[in-house]
């Protein structure tokens, strides 16, 4: 028998899952409960990666295509860009707008992206 480890209540199906650290701890415990789980086998589980609990759950549920995508492409997004323009502004501590303006036009990132850095700056500066 292979218990898993705790339950948890996660943030992102917003009920009580049990977590495993590992893929491997998680699909173990179908192997050995999922008979009693499937209840005769109608139900096929599976594992998932969970980002909101950063660990293993099991589901019946059919696969999430829309879910897992979202979370791919925000982890995309956020491999892409690690710092946000915004962020690499405020870390540089400008004196003047121009400064500013010379460090943004130096940056290669598209130009919405320049903007909104900008923006939030003068924003956070209270700059107008
Ligand atoms: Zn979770």
């Amino acid at each position: 028998m292979c218990k898993p480890k705790h339950r948890v209540m996660c943030p992102d199906c917003r009920r009580q899952k049990m977590l495993f650290d590992t893929q491997k701890e998680a699909e173990r415990f179908i192997e050995y409960n999922g008979d009693k789980i499937n209840d005769g086998g109608r139900l096929k589980l599976r594992v998932y990666y969970c980002p909101s609990c950063c660990g293993y759950h099991i589901t019946s549920k059919p696969y999430k295509e829309h879910y897992d995508k979202q979370t791919e492409e925000l982890m995309d997004k956020y491999k892409k860009s690690p710092k946000t323009l915004f962020d690499k502004l405020m870390e540089k501590n400008f004196k003047t707008l121009k400064e500013v303006n010379r460090y943004l036009a130096a940056q290669d990132a598209r130009e919405e992206e320049k903007e909104e850095a900008l923006a939030g700056y003068k924003k956070y500066k209270g700059i107008r």
